[in-house]
């Protein structure tokens, strides 16, 4: 199959509705990272999703909407949803509400709930709006590597698999969304990302925070597989204490194919050719890790040593993220 990148435009949103009302799926920006859609109703198209992916099946699928209309068509809206819709929708974040019968189990991974988000990007609300339906994505990468930020991601990892890619540009996040579960009486996080936990706790009071990590039970779906990795192994320094020392150790005792992944002022202090500047702070660092994970690869590193970062704020997303990527090698 010959994978088509469309720039934005009527006539390629009118192409890709097309392919989707057709049963065929399509890779598009959002602010966070590339998905991989399909009508969240058409079940054989969902399994598309999967086998373009090597997805595990049981990992659920968030559903993308253009409007409150479609939320309410999907899902059984409560208070805290609504104060989510009026505050954060659109917006780098996913609420988990309990779902309706339209939505297929193949959708919600088996489960009575499901995971709605509002992209806050236009080329996607409006493919969404051309489409007509609710789509359900997950990012649209091969499973098990760094998330997509840029149509030339997704091609690398699907051309041949896919018959289009809307291009939007580089994602403005770079970091999939923050999930909170909405069906409890606390709400609850169960995943960190491009929507800051004390921006949300702000407007929905306290979020129960559980270590997805190193939690012994998968709380959802999709939180056990290994995930983000770039061939490279990974390691994570951790934030703190004698830091700085600890990078250096692991780049001069690794093999001469080992970058350094640190933010600009460690950057300034490592120095030399194998150091790649994520930026000057969490924020920037979330939104060019997964670029840089794949250019680890480009540029043929072996070995990565990844600075990490205090956990609050965007730099929670970044922890989370990286010590999935290290497969928990943290030093
Ligand atoms: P991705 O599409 O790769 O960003 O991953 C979607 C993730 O959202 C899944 O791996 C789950 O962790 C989470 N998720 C989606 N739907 C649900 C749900 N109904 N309940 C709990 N978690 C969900
Ligand atoms: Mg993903």
């Amino acid at each position: 199959m010959k994978t088509e990148i469309l720039q934005p435009s009527p006539a390629a949103y009118e192409h890709c509705a097309k392919l989707i009302r057709s049963g065929e799926i399509v890779a598009f920006p959002t602010e966070t990272v590339y998905g991989l859609g399909a009508s969240a109703y058409d079940e054989e198209a969902v399994g598309k999703i999967y086998a373009a992916k090597g997805r595990p099946s049981d990992n659920p699928l968030i559903v993308h909407v253009c409007d409150e209309k479609q939320i309410d068509e999907v899902a059984f809206i409560n208070d805290f949803a609504r104060v989510v819709m009026a505050r954060f929708m659109p917006g780098p974040m996913t609420m988990i509400l309990p779902k309706k019968d339209i939505v297929p189990y193949r959708v919600s991974g088996g489960l009575e709930t499901v995971g709605i988000r509002m992209p806050d990007n236009d080329v996607a609300l409006s493919f969404i709006r051309f489409c007509g339906v609710p789509i359900c994505a997950p990012s649209a990468n091969v499973s098990g590597r760094p998330s997509p930020t840029t149509a030339k991601h997704v091609f690398d990892d699907l051309a041949g698999k896919i018959p289009a890619i809307l291009d939007g540009g580089a994602c403005r996040v770079g970091v999939e969304s923050t999930i909170i579960d909405l069906t409890r009486p606390v709400p609850r996080l169960l995943r960190a990302g491009g929507m800051p936990l004390e921006t949300l706790e702000a407007k929905l009071g306290k979020i129960e925070v559980v270590d997805t990590l190193n939690s012994k039970v998968a709380l959802c779906p999709g939180m056990k597989y290994k995930h983000y990795s770039p061939k490279a192994e990974v390691y994570l320094v951790a934030a703190g204490g004698d830091q700085e020392e600890r990078i250096r150790r692991k780049y001069n005792e690794s093999g001469n194919k080992t970058a350094v992944i640190c933010l600009d002022d460690m950057a300034a202090k490592i120095g030399g050719p194998d150091v790649l500047r994520a930026g000057k702070d969490s924020e920037e660092y979330a939104h060019n890790l997964f670029a840089l994970l794949r250019r680890c690869d480009e540029l043929g590193y072996d070995t990565v040593v990844a600075q990490g970062v205090t956990e609050e704020g965007y730099g929670r997303s970044v922890v989370n993220r990286l010590t999935k990527a290290s497969g928990g090698k943290i030093i």
